[in-house]
């Protein structure tokens, strides 16, 4: 049987060997729990400790800033429950708190803002995007109220991999916030953007910035939430005291030992020469698609687009079976979001960007990494022109 060629990145990524190399230590001989007084407690403490110190570093933060969680889900939603139940507690004159999110932000964004709205907690607005999958940032400003506490906007589309103008937000949200009696915060969810941009949290003017593990070589488990000194986020989880009070339990030490080495390979500059690869098999499979396939089309930016993400709609093509069609020859590829694949909705994303629920239906998604070769590329471009062909003359089209 050929190798299976891996094209769903975006999901999750294999562990590098360094991270591996890294944490096996922390698995078997340094197994202790950090909050003992031991030697044993004692050393798995440093280890904590010195990773989330290299996490600073790559955000440009301090070490306090930086709060280890069991995933980007689980970041994101301290950011927004957590800053809601410290701010309920320190600015007792907003009744009813407002969010304003982008119609394209992940699950783990829409899904406690839609639970808080639900609730009755928080009034919430959505910042439209255009055809491209680019947040519409004139139409910011008159969204905000004077009860708006935070706006969440996500970094790179785990979807459609468009990027969104970051800091040209932030620093538009500094200025509104300078006529204005509460601050605004500031939020980003940039799990899909560490591999491949700048994540300095001054230069993006974020207040809170979510990252994760196992998107980026490193383990599943592991997440981290960037908090800007100041901003008045009160713990979720509570327990032993763990993270500065920010995340009570025992700490996932050899997560969190190969998320930092994760985010040190990242550093290394050969990945920028990676990245490079990476963006030219991405246009090398966009320029053949597009020629080759009839009715195709490439959903989300050309130009502010992540290196290793493709999304292909395809006219009278189902996306799931698509995939299905493509698991059979080897080759793994996703219709969207990993976490909603099990969904039958069509993608709130690709709906935001104005597609049709036929059209929405009808999305690949083929997700590059730094262990995709040349040939793999090559494998899809032959597979893939037939299984269209194929499956438009099971739809009766063609
Ligand atoms: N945010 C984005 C943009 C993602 O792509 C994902 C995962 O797909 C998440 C958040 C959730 O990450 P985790 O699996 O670490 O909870």
């Amino acid at each position: 049987m050929s190798k299976k060629v891996y094209l769903d990145y975006a999901a999750t990524t294999p562990v590098d060997p360094a991270v591996f190399r890294a944490m096996s230590a922390f698995l078997k001989k340094d197994f202790g729990n950090p909050s003992s007084v031991h030697y044993f407690g004692q050393k798995a403490k440093s280890a904590v400790e010195e990773s989330r110190q290299k996490i600073a570093g790559f955000l440009g933060c301090s070490g306090e800033e930086v709060i280890f969680t069991g995933s980007a889900t689980e970041a994101n939603n301290l950011s927004i429950n957590g800053l809601l139940k410290g701010i309920n507690g320190s600015q007792k004159n907003i009744s009813k708190p407002h969010l304003i999110i982008s119609t394209i932000e992940h699950h783990a964004i829409f899904e406690p803002c839609l639970d808080l709205k639900k609730r009755g907690k928080v009034e919430l607005d959505f910042l439209p995007v255009d055809g491209d999958g680019i947040v519409k940032i004139n139409e910011l400003e008159k969204l905000v109220k004077p009860n708006t506490v935070l706006i969440s906007i996500i970094y790179a589309n785990n979807e459609i991999g468009t990027i969104q103008p970051i800091a040209e937000i932030g620093k538009l949200i500094k200025r509104i916030n300078e006529k204005r009696e509460f601050k605004i915060y500031f939020h980003t969810d940039a799990v899909q953007a560490v591999n491949f941009l700048d994540c300095n949290t001054d230069n993006l003017c974020v207040d809170m910035l979510t990252v994760s593990s196992h998107k980026i070589y490193g383990p599943k488990g592991a997440g981290a939430l960037y908090i800007r000194k100041g901003t008045p986020v009160a713990p979720l989880i509570l327990g032993g005291g763990q993270e500065s009070g920010f995340r009570s339990g025992t700490e996932n030490v050899p997560g969190i030992v190969g998320f930092a080495e994760a985010v040190a390979c990242i550093q290394d500059p050969r990945t920028k020469i990676k990245n490079i690869r990476i963006r030219q098999l991405r246009d090398k499979l966009i320029k053949r698609v597009l020629k080759e396939i009839p009715d195709s089309q490439l959903i989300g930016s050309k130009t502010f687009r992540l290196p290793n993400n493709v999304n292909f709609n395809f006219k009278s093509a189902e996306g799931e079976a698509i995939v299905i069609a493509l698991d059979q020859k080897g080759i793994a590829a996703s219709t969207g979001s990993a976490c909603s694949s099990k969904s039958l909705e069509p993608s709130h994303v690709l709906l935001a960007l104005g597609l049709s629920e036929e059209e929405a239906h009808g999305s690949l998604r083929l997700t590059i990494g730094k262990y995709t070769t040349e040939e793999e590329i090559n494998k899809v471009l032959k597979v893939l022109p037939p299984i269209i062909k194929r499956l438009r003359e099971i739809a009766g089209v063609n």
